[in-house]
Order: C-alpha cells, then sequence, then structure tokens
C-alpha cells in the first residue's frame, strides 16, 4: 500500500478520489494488458493446456486426480503412449500470467487459485499468529504448489532414498531414481550441464535466478569464513552447503509442472479437436 500511495503522489495527474483498491485494480489491469501486448511468449495462449469442459470421451485408460507438481508429470508420462487415452481432472482453474513472473506469485494466495487453509490450532508452532493458527497457501490450479513455491530445485537427500530401499522399497535407492531426475531436468547452469547428477534434455527447466537480495553476498561470505562450503552442487555429492540455489525457472520466468509438463513440446502432442488425449475439466 505504501509503494502504491507512493505512485499516487508522483504521478502529474490528481488521483485522489480513488481508493487504493481500485488503484491496485488499475496497476494490476495495466500490467495484464501491457502483458498480452507486449510478451505474448509469457501469455503462450496456443500452448496452454485446455479445459475441454463436456467433450469427454466415453472412457479412459487413466484419470489423474490433481493437476500439481505431481499429476501433471503423471498425465503427461501417461500420455507418452500414444494409444492410452488419459484424463486430468484438476480442482482449480489454470495458471494466471502473474504467476510466471517469480515476484508476483504471491498474488494466488488468498485467491480461488488457492485451497485457504488455516493449519489446525497446535500450542507448539504459530504461536505469534491469530488464534493461533498459521495460513497455509496451497495452490488450487494447474500446476498446484509449483506455481505457489520459492521455485528452490533441491532433490531428496540421497541416505533417504537409500533408507527408504533398505528397507524393502525397491527401485527407491538414489541410484535408482537419478535417471528420473535427469530424465525431467532442463539443466541450464553451464558448470552443471555436464555433470552425471544432471540432464539437459527434460522438460523441467533449472537455472540460476537473475536476481538476488543484496543481503545473498553476505550471507555466502559470512559462511565462507565459517568455512560452510558455498560453491558447490546442492544435487550433488554433498548436500550440506550455504549456496545460491538451483530454481525451477525458465528464462528468468516461473518453470511451473504445468508449463514444463503440460504444454506440448513437440508436434506428435500438440492439443487439438481430433486428438487431445490430455484434457483439463
Ligand atoms: C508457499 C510454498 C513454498 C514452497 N517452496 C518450495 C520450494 O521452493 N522448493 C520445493 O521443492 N518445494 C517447495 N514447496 C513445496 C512443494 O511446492 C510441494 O511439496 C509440491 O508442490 C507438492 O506437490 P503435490 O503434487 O504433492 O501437490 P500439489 O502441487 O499441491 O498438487 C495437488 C493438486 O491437486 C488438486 N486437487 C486437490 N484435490 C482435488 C480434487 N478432489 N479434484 C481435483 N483436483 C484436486 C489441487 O488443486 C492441486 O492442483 C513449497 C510449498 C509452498 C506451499
Amino acid at each position: 500500500m505504501d509503494f502504491l500511495n507512493s505512485i499516487r503522489q508522483r504521478l502529474p495527474f490528481n488521483l485522489g478520489f480513488m481508493q487504493l483498491s481500485q488503484l491496485s485494480m488499475l496497476a494490476v489491469t495495466l500490467i495484464e494488458v501491457s502483458l498480452f501486448i507486449f510478451r505474448t511468449d509469457i501469455v503462450d495462449r496456443q500452448n496452454r493446456p485446455k479445459d475441454i469442459g463436456p467433450r469427454l470421451l466415453d472412457s479412459y485408460d487413466f484419470v489423474v486426480i490433481g493437476g500439481g507438481s505431481s499429476g501433471a508429470v503423471m498425465a503427461s508420462r501417461l500420455s507418452e503412449i500414444s494409444r492410452w487415452k488419459v484424463l486430468l481432472l484438476e480442482a482449480g482453474p489454470g495458471e494466471t500470467v502473474f504467476s510466471d513472473v517469480p515476484a508476483l506469485a504471491g498474488g494466488n494466495v488468498r485467491t480461488e487459485r488457492d485451497w485457504q487453509i488455516d493449519a489446525e490450532y497446535d500450542p507448539g508452532y504459530c504461536r505469534a499468529m491469530t488464534g493461533g493458527r498459521c495460513y497455509f497457501p496451497q495452490g488450487k490450479l494447474l500446476g498446484g504448489n509449483s506455481v505457489l513455491n520459492g521455485m528452490v530445485y533441491v532433490r531428496g537427500n540421497r541416505r533417504d532414498y537409500d533408507s527408504w530401499a533398505a528397507q524393502g522399497n525397491e527401485g527407491w535407492s538414489y541410484d535408482d531414481v537419478l535417471p528420473y531426475f535427469k530424465k525431467s531436468e532442463g539443466m541450464t547452469i553451464q558448470g552443471y550441464r555436464n555433470s552425471p547428477y544432471h540432464g539437459t534434455e527434460g522438460p523441467l527447466t533449472v537455472e540460476v535466478p537473475r536476481f538476488y537480495a543484496p543481503v545473498t553476498d553476505r550471507l555466502v561470505r559470512a559462511a565462507d569464513e565459517l568455512g560452510i562450503p558455498t560453491n558447490i552442487d546442492i544435487n550433488g555429492d554433498s548436500q550440506t552447503a550455504l549456496v545460491r540455489s538451483q530454481c525451477t525457472m525458465r528464462n528468468g520466468f516461473r518453470c511451473s509442472t504445468a508449463k514444463a509438463f503440460l504444454r506440448p513440446t513437440d508436434t506428435n502432442r500438440q492439443d487439438n479437436e481430433e486428438g487431445y488425449r490430455c484434457g483439463v475439466r
């Protein structure tokens, strides 16, 4: 609000009659219109998954419920088999153009694209919050929480996977799952593109953010002074370090799973009137 007030004071004409809420609506509309006109790459109208509405087939081979981080991947992978009919059911709407802009992702919180959940009361946490309950944003849209999250790309730790495998879960050791991490990943960070831990051909683009808060350098220097590693691959041999994040971003914009896995990347899987296999309803 302070930001909007300062804009209002700097404008060469008088907006005194406008409420702040109206001013923010105007600002949002102007940004949205500008994006639609000048950034058709962000709007990406052709490639966004389409709601198939009432056009359901009589039967499907697979129905995936929830088009969030994991559901989008499931639907995409299943639809690689061209004879399988896959229906993806998502409770919420699609992404907005704002969700692409990392700094504006919070705009989905407390809207229809958020389940708007308050954590249960517990005396052990959220004690400073009203009623002792934290607000807990949860994406209710295509891409799910991958549209609301902090985009930090850190895989689970090798020891967790290996302990699951040791408990009898065949196929869950880190060496077993690594090929799938690599298959899904489109690593763009130069130093890691030839690493045995990374893949470069997958749809989930990973890059270094283009902007860091100024305090980052100081934190990294402080960690250096304490002897904490600051220049390692956080998805490599060791994960104990203080490093600049690898992020699920593409060209500086958020790369949600809806963008990575549900927008067609090859012509065989283009959505069309006759042959779509992965509908969203
Ligand atoms: C604010 C925030 C920041 C985070 N930051 C990071 C981060 O930086 N890095 C990281 O790795 N992780 C982060 N996470 C965690 C990560 O985003 C989640 O763990 C992950 O997205 C969960 O994926 P999921 O597929 O299990 O669920 P979701 O992505 O939540 O997907 C579930 C989907 O199912 C849909 N759905 C639910 N019920 C139904 C129904 N009955 N019918 C149809 N559809 C339904 C929902 O609408 C939703 O789209 C963050 C999470 C939050 C909330």
